[in-house]
């Protein structure tokens, strides 16, 4: 099978992103949100991203142009019968995502690949969800899509080597690096990089250095581009939290307990840069 017809379901930050690299690589790409305004939304930011791109002479008229023409709206999931593979990037909750997963069994072609963008749901868990766990993927790419270069190829139990060397190769043909990463709570990316900011969060809880300075540490000491709290707060100190929740329960460890510090802060609202306030104070 060769991959030409993608189906990007969700519309938000990441679907989004996924769905322009993938117009941009020369994939035909249907995008499908369950909102309309959140699909209309997404085609938007694409079309500034790319307009972006162009002013900047990182791409040109012409490319720009090329990439809308392979990105269509897709208003219902049933367009997934058109689909070589289906790469699902809606709303971070179990069920919502295993219910879309059965939905996508149903009605994409016998031969397409279902991958999942998610970043804490088991792929085991939407494979057994489906009647093809053979062809049922994490492909975790990372935020901003455009932007960053890695994707983690997950395989669930059952994922053949087939869909893993299809989805691989895919990631390439984006111009990103695969990684192959088994199913495993947090897979590799949170695995290591969540304990390393809850453990900055602890860090500032007891005073053993200000919000500054532990960022300065890792930036300066260990040349990480940004601080851990910064980083936090541009991902969401929520996302933060429940993402520990999850490496803790998965792993029945306390070395993954959240700091009492990023939960008080997720129970004032202070989620990060999304709601103004989180380490730092965002005008
Ligand atoms: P988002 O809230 O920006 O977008 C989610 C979109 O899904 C929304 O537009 C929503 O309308 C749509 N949606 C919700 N339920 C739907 C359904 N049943 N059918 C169709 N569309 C539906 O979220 P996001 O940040 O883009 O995250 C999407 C996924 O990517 C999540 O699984 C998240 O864990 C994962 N992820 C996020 C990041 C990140 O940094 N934001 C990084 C890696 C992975």
């Amino acid at each position: 099978m060769t991959i030409q017809n993608v189906m990007v379901i969700g519309a938000g930050q990441m679907g989004a992103g996924i769905a322009q690299v993938c117009a941009q690589s020369g994939y035909n790409v249907l995008l499908h949100d369950a909102k309309e305004e959140a699909l209309n939304q997404g085609i938007a930011n694409i079309e500034k991203r790319l307009e972006r791109s162009v002013s900047k002479d990182r791409i040109s008229e012409q490319a720009k142009q090329d990439a809308l023409a392979r990105l269509q709206p897709a208003a219902a999931l049933e367009n997934a019968r058109q689909c070589d593979i289906a790469i699902e990037a809606i709303v971070e909750n179990r069920d919502v995502k295993t219910g879309i997963f059965s939905k996508l069994d149903a009605y994409a072609p016998e031969h397409a690949i279902l991958a999942s963008n998610t970043s804490s749901v088991p792929i085991t868990e939407l494979a057994a969800a489906t009647n093809r766990p053979g062809q049922v993927i994490g492909m975790h790419y990372m935020n901003p899509v455009p932007v960053m270069p890695l994707v983690e190829v997950i395989r669930g139990l059952e994922t053949n080597d087939e869909t893993y060397k299809q989805v691989a190769a895919m990631a390439y043909s984006l111009s990103k690096t695969a990684v192959e990463v088994n199913d495993s709570p947090g897979f590799a990316a949170n695995r290591i990089l969540m304990p390393m900011i809850n453990e900055a969060v602890f860090t500032l809880q007891e005073g053993t250095a200000s919000v500054e300075d532990i960022d300065t540490v890792m930036k300066l000491g260990m040349n990480h581009p940004m601080g851990p709290l910064t980083l936090a707060d541009f991902i969401g100190l929520d996302t933060c939290l429940f993402i520990m929740e999850v490496l803790q329960d998965g792993f029945g460890d306390s070395k993954y307990r959240p700091c009492p510090l990023l939960r008080k802060y997720v129970n004032a609202g202070w989620l990060g840069k999304k709601a103004g306030r989180g380490f730092y104070q965002y005008q």
